[in-house]
């Protein structure tokens, strides 16, 4: 459990994608094998293990380079939260998780549904309840991150005009939030120090990160 531990899920272009993105590549520059090598990489900013800014949902807030480092770095409790598919994650849930936050803590959700992030069954993911994502901005939460592509509903079931409402209940409260995140089991219960390492794309609604954490407890 000492030192650092990886939360990120390694990027390549088998990952899980939504279908309206399109497919990650990795293209050599020089062709293969020649040096200096050389890859031209083409991705969506939601792909992989990524922080979405506020500007994702939330006309005229934060860009990826709007968050200051101190969001970006500091401490956050883990919790192993068992769901299975498409179960919502209660308050009663969150509240049943031990270390509680403290106002200014990011949260990391670990479900276990990381195991799946290269297989078609990873859609059908557990889900922030609405109350749920409103508990945690009233605990002062300031980041939370998810081995889920979404905190919301999955996409096959969604009504018609369903408004993403645990994106917006987070965003809309300068909530940051991490999807895709990878294996956290390791420090699940335990308060850690995270580093968020998000790659500054000027001005962007979201950006891949290297996640990392060790615990401090
Ligand atoms: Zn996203």
């Amino acid at each position: 459990m000492a030192g650092w531990h990886d939360f990120t899920q390694k990027f390549d272009a088998n990952i899980f994608y939504p279908a309206h993105f399109p497919p990650p590549s990795f293209e050599s520059v020089d062709g293969a094998g020649v040096k200096p090598e050389v890859t031209k990489v083409s991705i969506v900013t939601h792909m992989g293990t990524h922080l979405d800014a506020p500007s994702h949902f939330i006309s005229d807030s934060k860009t990826i380079t709007d968050i200051p480092l101190e969001r970006l770095t500091g401490e956050a409790v883990v919790w192993h939260v068992p769901a299975v598919a498409d179960e919502a994650i209660t308050v009663e849930t969150l509240e049943s998780m031990q270390p509680q936050p403290r106002a200014g803590d990011a949260v990391i959700i670990h479900t276990g549904w990381h195991s799946r992030f290269y297989d078609e069954s990873y859609r059908e993911h557990p889900y922030l309840s609405t109350e749920a994502a409103e508990w945690l901005v009233a605990k002062g939460v300031h980041l939370v991150g998810m081995d889920l592509m979404s905190p919301d509903l999955p996409g096959r079931l969604r009504p018609p005009g369903y408004d993403m409402p645990a994106h917006h209940v987070l965003l809309g409260n300068d909530v940051l939030i991490i999807e895709n995140v990878g294996d956290a089991s390791a420090l699940a219960g335990h308060r850690v120090e995270l580093i968020v390492g998000a790659i500054p794309f000027t001005g962007l609604d979201g950006a891949p990160i290297r996640l990392l954490a060790r615990a401090i407890d």
